[in-house]
């Protein structure tokens, strides 16, 4: 047993005494070391009066042995305390390790989905916004571009890196949304401003038009039921032979003829075939309601048409390519404002019920929207 004299009285193992002979090489275990100061107090008092007791009196065998067994008793006390202590500190070590490893998994699994979510919704926003962000096409090729990078990325990115490219892809991503809706705004204002300068230059073959049908309507020859478009005429398209599915280029195979109408030069109304059914289904409803099958003045718009209207018109009309028209998706009622107008009940129910069929209203021509059209409707799904 190392250690001094005065120590070694105090040392009852060579566990508790290190090479100063007085069992101070503390732990960095705070709770070791208040025990192991208490162990060596109360070890130490034991043998003390052990000592003092043998100097002053003979000491009994019984009273040896009595002394001897306080003695082993504190010091079994004191190995009790020290294993509970060491077996405490391990479980709270364990414990802590296992919350931190834990939630570092938690935390990378987390970014990553969430990089993997961002990823697949951005996938479907470039798919999407095929031909409707207008002739700049660099928010998509952008966020193509971050998207390729993010997935390139995506399984070995730490949660930091995974995060800064979630964001990267959201921010690209707004801008692609932001580039669809101000196309969108710009078509229809053309071809709003289309409609209402061939209006101005077709006024007078407009206008015996609008005379024939005023026969109920007041002396002023000006009838509240006629037609609000004084424009040249324009038609539903027929597939595209060889059509390559873009946009004005649909072919057979990608549209279905609605069932119940015909255009005045008996074309039938053609939309992309899903948008069909929906629309056959929309009309049962509708004519249970109505009284009549749902009434249609253009539908599919092939490519051709949008150029010839181009030419004819000039750059207020849709750049070939970007009509709603073009892809199969949007329908136009006739433009008569008594049978489909605002306060129409034809209208009330469309718009209250269309949604229902994945037909809808666009808020930009709504009454109070960026470009009023209470004839155009579309296909959402
Ligand atoms: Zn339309």
């Amino acid at each position: 047993m190392p250690g001094s004299s005065a120590c070694t009285a105090a040392c009852l193992s060579p566990r508790t005494c290190d090479v100063s002979g007085c069992g101070l090489a503390w732990s960095s275990i705070p709770g070791e070391v208040v025990i192991r100061r208490v162990a060596v107090a109360v070890v130490a008092a034991v043998s003390i009066a052990v000592g003092v007791a043998g100097g002053a009196t003979a000491w009994t065998a019984a009273e040896r042995r009595e002394a001897l067994g306080l003695r082993e008793a504190a010091q079994a006390r004191v190995e009790r305390a020290l294993v509970a202590v060491h077996e405490d500190s391990a479980a709270r070590i364990a414990a802590t390790t296992t919350s931190h490893v834990a939630g570092a998994q938690g935390l990378q699994t987390g970014a990553r989905a969430a990089l993997a979510a961002a990823v697949a919704q951005g996938r479907l926003t470039v798919e999407e916004s095929a031909g409707r962000v207008g002739e700049d096409e660099t928010p998509r090729v952008t966020l193509a571009a971050r998207l390729d990078a993010a997935e390139a990325a995506a399984a070995s990115a730490s949660p930091t890196v995974a995060r800064r490219l979630t964001a990267e892809v959201g921010e690209a991503e707004q801008a692609v949304h932001a580039a669809v809706a101000a196309e969108q705004e710009r078509v229809a204002a053309a071809e709003q401003a289309a409609a209402r300068q061939a209006a101005r230059a077709a006024a007078p073959a407009a206008r015996p038009r609008a005379a024939a049908s005023a026969a109920s309507g007041s002396s002023t020859g000006t009838d509240r039921c006629a037609t609000t478009y004084g424009g040249p005429a324009f038609y539903t398209s027929a597939p595209t032979e060889g059509g390559d599915g873009s946009n004005g280029r649909l072919p057979a195979s990608a549209l279905s003829a609605v069932s119940w109408a015909r255009d005045s030069r008996g074309t039938p109304f053609y939309l992309r075939s899903d948008a069909t059914a929906a629309l056959e289904r929309l009309n049962v409803a509708f004519r249970a309601a109505l009284g009549h099958d749902l009434a249609l003045d253009l539908t599919y718009r092939d490519y051709d048409t949008q150029v010839a209207m181009r030419a004819a018109l000039g750059s207020v009309a849709a750049v070939p390519g970007t009509s709603s028209h073009g892809t199969g998706l949007a329908l136009d009622v006739p433009e008569l404002p008594c049978a489909y107008g605002w306060d129409s009940p034809a209208r009330a129910w469309l718009v209250a019920n269309g949604p229902a069929y994945g037909w809808v209203s666009p808020t930009w021509a709504r009454q109070n929207g960026s470009n009023p059209e209470y004839w155009h409707y579309e296909y959402r799904g």
